[in-house]
């Protein structure tokens, strides 16, 4: 009897456990962002449904059954970014890679630590992006194009107000400067302090979806600080900037 029941029950335990994991899994990725929210309301629409057909409750189960052909629409408005974000994982490999030599690592630094220590002295902000493995091509095209060798006075000049590209960010690719007036990706984190504005979440956003290294001058603190994969190094003195640019390009992935 009980050998029975067993062979009756294996097929649907296991389907349960399966569901389960998967369930457990989604939920895990969606973690801490807004999604999770959204998709804790499509679980409850569902079980509700299941419920209603279950019962026969015909009016109901036929209307949740026209609300989720809707709310395919909805999940792709709703995921966006999440699914912006996975896709952009998969083609973001660049296939010429930013193997600078030591003295362009030098030179970058160098330059870009002068430039933005005459900016903050001078009470400018400005925002820098230098692009490693992870490609920024489509960030470039969201700017003007400059192609022109990385020098502090070009990054003083181009942040300077009343220029045209001083709204928005610089991008260094293969140790030039591509672009500027580009723009990033705010980061959506809801717990972020209320002390970030908008260019402090660029920054963090765009080194949420790529391996670039962010120079965030401060137009109201007056101070520097730098953002790399999710993690804030605030107000950097101009030694500590000059070394942290250096040993972030030397880095290499997952380090
Ligand atoms: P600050 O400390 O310099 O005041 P903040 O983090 O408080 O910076 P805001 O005061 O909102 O931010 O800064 C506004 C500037 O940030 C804009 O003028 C623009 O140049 C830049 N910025 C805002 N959003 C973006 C974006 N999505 N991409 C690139 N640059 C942006
Ligand atoms: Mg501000």
């Amino acid at each position: 009897m009980l050998i029975n029941n067993l062979i009756l029950y294996w097929k649907p335990g296991i389907e349960i456990v399966i569901l389960w994991f998967l369930i457990y899994q989604i939920m895990l990725f969606f973690e801490g962002t807004r999604a999770l929210q959204a998709l804790r309301g499509i679980i409850i629409l569902l079980l509700a449904f299941l419920i209603f057909k279950k019962f026969d409750f015909s009016v109901l189960s036929w209307l949740f059954e026209k609300l989720f052909g809707i709310s395919v629409i909805g999940i792709l408005i709703i995921f966006h970014p999440e699914i912006r974000m996975g896709l952009a994982q998969i083609g973001k490999r660049q296939i010429f890679k930013n193997n600078l030599k030591d003295e362009d690592i030098a030179l970058l630094s160098r330059q870009i630590a002068d430039g933005c220590e005459n900016l903050a002295k001078n009470r400018l902000g400005a925002l820098i992006a230098i692009e490693k493995d992870d490609s920024l091509a489509a960030y470039i095209q969201s700017g003007e194009a400059v192609d022109s060798r990385v020098c502090a006075d070009l990054i003083e000049a181009i942040f300077t107000p009343n220029n045209p590209l001083h709204d928005g960010g610089l991008i260094i690719s293969h140790a030039r400067i591509a672009a500027a007036g580009c723009i990033f990706p705010l980061a959506v984190n809801q717990e972020l302090s209320r002390v970030f504005g908008t260019r402090h979440r660029a920054a963090l956003g765009l080194s949420e979806e790529s391996d670039a290294i962010l120079i965030v001058v401060s137009e109201e603190r007056h101070d520097i600080s730098i953002v790399y994969q999710r993690k804030f190094y605030k107000d950097l003195g101009p030694v500590q900037l000059e070394a942290k640019i250096k040993e972030l390009l030397r880095a290499k992935e997952n380090e």
